[in-house]
């Protein structure tokens, strides 16, 4: 493999050979995979989440299920990591947002407050954005009782073997409640509205899983704590009477959806109906040739760090193909 220092500097006429804007674990492994392969990879990394690049996973403490750390490893970490990697091989990394993309014409354009790039390629992998309920706590306790990702936090001490709840009444909420009750001792559903959304197969599960009770007409007003100030429940109230009660749990889980931030394609390449960028089966590939798409803004189904990353890595390696393809 190339070292950092023999890689070409910037493509012929100032023109970009690729731009990655987002640096999750799909942004740096695509990152990864471009600087190796000599394409000086320029990366807007961004800072919408938290003020800070790195993506989801910097709002995380112990990521336990990344394969390499069998002790588990930090998010802020991983993310560091990751980025290190990217740098080292000779990716162009700006603290920057994107804010305008034309990718109408081609080469296309790409502009922060800072600058703007002409590129041949762009990967999006902007990543998407879990729905909070702003809750008046939900910063306090956010990853410390009140988690947006079953899968990622279901086994975890703080969860395993209490009482939870989740929060919605759709595919996602549902899911999260099934499959919290593998580990937790009770899970109980809050539903803001008088029926589920979630579909047949999915209520007949809930309705017939003795683990799970659905409170429905409940809203979740607040998360409240004990003297030690750990959660020890959740502050919740009937909409047909009102009355306000609390419901001991140890953990609260999100389960009202993630949106998706494809808003800088919107008009330019195809997107879902919920936002997500639509890519061909099995590849990175949008509907405008040249744009390649990764992680959870074009996956609403797994949103896992390692497939965020695979998918980054696929965004690269048709990256390298379709550059070589047009020379
Ligand atoms: P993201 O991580 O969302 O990163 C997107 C990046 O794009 C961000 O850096 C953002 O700033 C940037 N961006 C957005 N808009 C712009 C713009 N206009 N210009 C430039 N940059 C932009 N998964 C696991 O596998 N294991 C876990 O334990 C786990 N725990 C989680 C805990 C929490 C609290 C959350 C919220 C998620 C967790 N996940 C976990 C899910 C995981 O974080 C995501 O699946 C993964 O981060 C998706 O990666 P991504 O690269 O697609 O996007």
């Amino acid at each position: 493999a190339a070292s950092a220092e023999e890689q070409p500097s910037s493509s012929a006429q100032g023109i970009e050979n690729v731009v990655i804007i987002g640096s999750g674990p799909a942004g740096y492994t695509a990152a990864i995979y471009a600087a190796r392969a000599n394409l000086k990879p320029v990366v807007f990394e961004g800072f919408q989440v938290g003020g800070v690049p790195g993506g989801q996973l910097m709002t995380t403490t112990e990521v336990e299920n990344f394969p390499g750390f069998p002790d588990g490893i930090t998010g802020p970490d991983l993310m560091d990591r990751m980025r290190r990697q990217a740098e080292r091989w000779g990716a162009e990394l700006f603290q920057e947002d994107v804010e305008f993309l034309d990718v109408r014409n081609s080469p296309f354009t790409v502009r922060s407050s800072e600058r703007e790039v002409k590129c041949y390629s762009i990967i999006y992998a902007t990543g998407a954005t879990a729905r909070r309920l702003s809750l008046p706590r939900e910063d306090e306790f956010w990853s410390r009782g009140i988690s947006a990702c079953a899968i990622c936090d279901g086994a975890s001490p703080l969860f395993k073997g209490q009482v939870l709840a989740v929060v919605g009444g759709g595919d996602t909420a549902t899911e999260e409640a099934l499959y919290l009750t593998k580990y937790a001792r009770h899970v109980h559903l809050l539903v803001r509205k008088d029926h589920l959304r979630a579909s047949k197969a999915m209520q007949d599960r809930v309705f017939n899983n003795p683990n799970v009770t659905v409170h429905f007409n409940t809203e979740t007003v607040d998360v409240v704590s004990n003297t030690k100030g750990q959660m020890s429940g959740v502050l919740i109230r009937k909409a047909d009477t009102n009355e306000e009660s609390v419901l001991e749990v140890k953990g609260l889980f999100y389960g009202i959806g993630h949106s998706p931030n494809s808003q800088l394609l919107e008009g330019q390449v195809d997107l879902d109906a919920a936002g997500y960028v639509l890519v061909e089966a099995g590849s990175a590939k949008t509907s405008v040739e040249g744009v390649f798409a990764a992680g959870d803004v074009q996956d609403h189904e797994w949103r896992q760090a390692i497939t965020a990353a695979g998918s980054g890595c696929i965004a690269a390696l048709s990256v390298e193909r379709y550059l070589t393809s047009k020379d």
